[in-house]
């Protein structure tokens, strides 16, 4: 059976539709997805502009419990949907629970927000006059999300656009559909306005292109490439519309001479390979001081050779397969490039045939390599990672911010005066001490620099930024007698 769109607060079934399979075991069939057509999503878009009225008028507490109702939802079926999320992903069973957990608490926390949404108020610089300083809701919101987190980003975009009032037409990545309507599932029975969530499944280069052109939209949302976040804002500039996006990144991990050798090799560990290196806060550059450098990559290497690469589902599998065949291709061609580079392959980066067919690899371990390397250079979104020797703290300090990206960056080390240091000098917009590059919380802001974001922050009471348009109003008391 077809799984449907939301079009208008009705489920229909698109002009075509694609097949879904898992990267774990290529024979299990997940499903079949409808493709959106491009009357459907202009028939949504007309219809969210009349549900997003009437959402505004919705009192606080009854916005707050719809989000509380997703949210809790979420998390009480967490075991069920991230087995889901786990076999059409291909993330470990634990990841793909923990990612939905994490979605709902999104949900929970903007639940919250509902009842925090205070204004400011004084005195204009003219006498007897007062004035009021709110939030409104922008409008319709286009949400553009990714494969590789594909219930958690959308659902810490989706849930700030619900609680500050605003109406959604959401694209998922094509890749992980089943994710997305289950997700729209819980939304779409809740309390809310018909037409207020709509769900366009379909290609980015067709219906995605169509939304972020679309003049009836007020705002766009993107999590994704860098190539395509650029496409999309030129798209966005022509109807003025606001735009805010999370891109790639290159984040490195400094391990100075100082730090805990079994906490470091750990940090990059996981930080390399969790969720088979396809997130944006991947430590991608292991940027090693020398002191240390010989012990950190023996242990390194041992590690990555030992972990479990095998079906998401499986016990004991502690990295999945890779989402897709092209990032397969794209993955083992960049062990090529680094290869060529003159980069030293220690281990992994290999192709691996398993009793299931899917798109395996062995996690990768890259020495000997210098920052200026395309490897070291350009996202590969893989589970692979390089090391880069330094002579120095300072030396560190400068390959870490030497990167066009800037999103996520760590230092291990136990001298409290270059943790600090490196906490106010490295440039990316989040940094960590001791803790991986990846793995962030929901109330604080989500950010970074350079070609890793644009526009404002998510996440946390940031997101109210994006979310809302500012109206100022002055009011004339006049004469009370
Ligand atoms: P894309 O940037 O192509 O896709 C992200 C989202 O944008 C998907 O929903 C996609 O739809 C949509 N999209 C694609 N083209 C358009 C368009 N012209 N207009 C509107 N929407 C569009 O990333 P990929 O999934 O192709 O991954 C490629 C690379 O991008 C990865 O290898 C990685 O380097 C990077 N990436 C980074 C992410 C991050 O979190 N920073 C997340 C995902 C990818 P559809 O799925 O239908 O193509």
């Amino acid at each position: 059976m077809t799984q449907l769109n939301l079009i208008s607060g009705d489920w229909l079934a698109g002009e075509s539709e694609i097949e879904n399979r898992n990267p774990s075991d290529l024979s299990d069939l997940i499903g079949h997805f409808a493709q959106a057509s491009s009357e459907q999503l202009e028939a949504t878009l007309v219809q969210a502009r009349v549900a997003q009225a009437e959402w505004a008028t919705y009192g606080l507490e009854r916005k707050q419990a719809v989000l509380n109702a997703i949210g809790n939802e979420l998390m009480a079926r967490s075991e069920e949907l991230g087995t889901l999320l786990a076999r059409e992903e291909g993330k470990p069973l634990a990841e793909g629970k923990g990612e939905v957990f994490r979605a709902g608490q999104f949900f929970t926390y903007y639940a919250a927000e509902c009842l925090r949404q205070i204004g400011e108020n004084s005195d204009s610089v003219r006498a007897g006059i007062e004035v009021d300083v709110r939030r409104e809701p922008i409008g319709t919101v286009a949400i553009i999300s990714p494969w590789n987190f594909p219930t958690a980003t959308a659902s810490w975009k989706i849930a700030p656009a619900l609680c500050y009032g605003n109406a959604v037409v959401w694209k998922p990545a094509n890749i992980t559909p089943a994710s997305a309507v289950a997700l729209t599932e819980i939304i779409a029975k809740q309390d809310i306005p018909k037409g207020l969530f709509s769900l366009v499944m379909g290609s980015g280069r067709a219906i995605g292109q169509q939304l972020v052109e679309s003049p009836m939209i007020d705002a766009i949302s993107f999590t994704g490439s860098v190539p395509v976040g650029k496409g999309i804002a030129t798209a966005a500039i022509q109807n003025l519309t606001k735009v805010q996006m999370e891109m790639g990144s290159k984040n490195a991990l400094a391990v100075m001479d100082d730090a805990d050798l079994d906490l470091a090799v750990s940090l990059a560990l996981g930080g390399a390979f969790g969720s088979t290196g396809q997130k944006c806060t991947a430590s991608s550059r292991l940027v090693v001081h020398a002191g240390i450098h010989d012990a950190f990559v023996d242990k390194l290497v041992a590690g990555a050779q030992a972990m479990k690469v095998g079906h998401a589902l499986e016990d004991g599998t502690q990295m999945g397969p890779v989402v897709s065949q092209q990032q397969l291709t794209e993955n083992l061609a960049y062990v090529d490039l680094g290869k060529s580079e003159g980069a030293e392959l220690a281990c992994g980066g290999a192709r691996l045939d398993m009793p299931h067919d899917g798109f395996y690899m062995s996690p990768g371990v890259f020495l000997n390599t210098r920052n200026d390397m395309r490897i070291n250079r350009e996202e590969m979104f893989a589970p692979l990672t390089s090391v880069i020797k330094v002579g120095s703290y300072d030396e560190a300090l400068s390959v870490v911010n030497d990167t066009n990206f800037g999103l996520t960056s760590g230092i291990v080390t136990q001298s409290l005066a270059r943790a600090t240091h490196f906490r106010r000098n490295a440039r990316t917009g989040v940094v960590t001490v001791n803790l991986p590059t990846a793995g962030t919380d929901y109330h604080v802001p989500f950010g970074g620099r350079g070609d890793s974001s644009y526009g404002p922050r998510e996440q946390g009471k940031a997101a109210a930024e994006f979310y809302t348009t500012v109206k100022t109003a002055y009011i004339s008391a006049g004469d009370p007698v």
